[in-house]
């Protein structure tokens, strides 16, 4: 019932905007300048090619006008849905991708023999933008109700998947993908990957590889071991199956606390933020449960959640 009401109200504000008192000012502001245009050119007021030049400046005013329209439709709509999923304060919205990716390095003491011939492990992103990033890892989980949410509130997130906990519904996570989240490689079974040979890493990364390119049609360029622990067998296998970065975490996140790996339990500009698709028989409540509680740490530092793709 009241989801239908503030849906009600939603359409409501952003057609009396539409129509609004900026509207006609724009005309106005269009009307003025095409008369100042007239008379500086010294070109009659009642020429011929006068509609058509009233009529351009008309255009490019109500072009402007409409964008800003635009971001505050999307900024009222994300009110609504701050709202309708029991948010109390409303998403930050993250800045532009940056234009040049951050040069990423391999977190210090996180490096295997010769790092620098495999892809980087890192939990941070270097950047001065006030951003973190969600990553969500296995796949036991699959609660519409979560994909609404996220897709309603504009919140990015890239998943890591474990087929073993996946392959029984592909379009759920199909669903996911359509609605612009990157899926990657968490492996086959979420073994521990340094209790393995290197080919059986390798059977466990590339196979997954496979798996997510036949299921989904893109192969992924990241991967996360399971636990987080790997060797270097596990990065040189990652590489020869195409594995561009290794993104861990900073922050782990449950339905009622956020965990730091850092001394200052605190968020910083870059972190990445790892949570789990796990439901009531895992954890104390649902999916929306845990990302409000990872919405509400988040927005009260004053960090946006930004797309880990962007700035990789
Ligand atoms: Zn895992």
């Amino acid at each position: 019932m009241q989801l239908v009401r503030q849906k009600g109200n939603k359409s409501q504000q952003g057609h009396r905007y539409a129509a609004g008192p900026r509207g006609r000012f724009g005309v106005a502001v269009a009307a003025l300048l095409v008369a100042a245009l007239g008379t500086a050119c010294g070109s009659g007021q009642s020429g011929p090619d006068r509609p058509a030049k009233e009529k351009a400046a008309e255009a490019g005013a109500a072009g402007a006008l409409s964008a800003a329209e635009k971001a505050k439709a999307a900024q009222q709509a994300r009110i609504v849905a701050a709202k309708k999923w029991g948010l109390r304060k409303t998403p930050l919205t993250a800045p532009p991708a940056p234009k040049e990716k951050p040069e990423i390095h391999t977190r210090d003491g996180f490096e295997v023999e010769d790092q620098e011939e495999y892809p980087n492990v890192f939990t941070t992103v270097p950047t001065e933008d006030k951003v973190v990033f969600l990553t969500i890892d296995d796949g036991s989980e699959k609660d519409p109700e979560f994909l609404k949410m996220m897709q309603e509130l504009k919140i990015p997130y890239t998943a890591f998947l474990s087929d073993y906990v996946v392959r029984d519904n592909y379009p759920y996570f199909k669903k996911m993908q359509d609605a612009g989240v990157t899926l990657n490689n968490h492996t086959l079974n979420h073994r521990y990957m340094p209790g393995l040979s290197y080919e059986q890493q390798r059977e466990e990364i590339c196979g997954q590889q496979d798996t997510i390119q036949k299921q989904f049609g893109k192969r992924p360029t990241l991967f996360r071991p399971p636990y987080g622990n790997y060797n270097q067998d596990t990065l040189r296998a990652a590489k020869s199956c195409g594995i561009k970065a290794v993104p861990l975490w900073n922050a782990e996140a449950f339905t009622n606390r956020m965990d730091y790996r850092e001394w200052d339990r605190d968020l910083h500009p870059g972190d990445i933020i790892l949570t789990h698709f796990r439901g009531k028989e895992d954890w104390k409540g649902t999916m929306p449960d845990m990302i409000r509680h990872v919405m509400k740490t988040v927005t009260d530092k004053g960090y946006a959640v930004a797309r880990l793709e962007d700035y990789l």
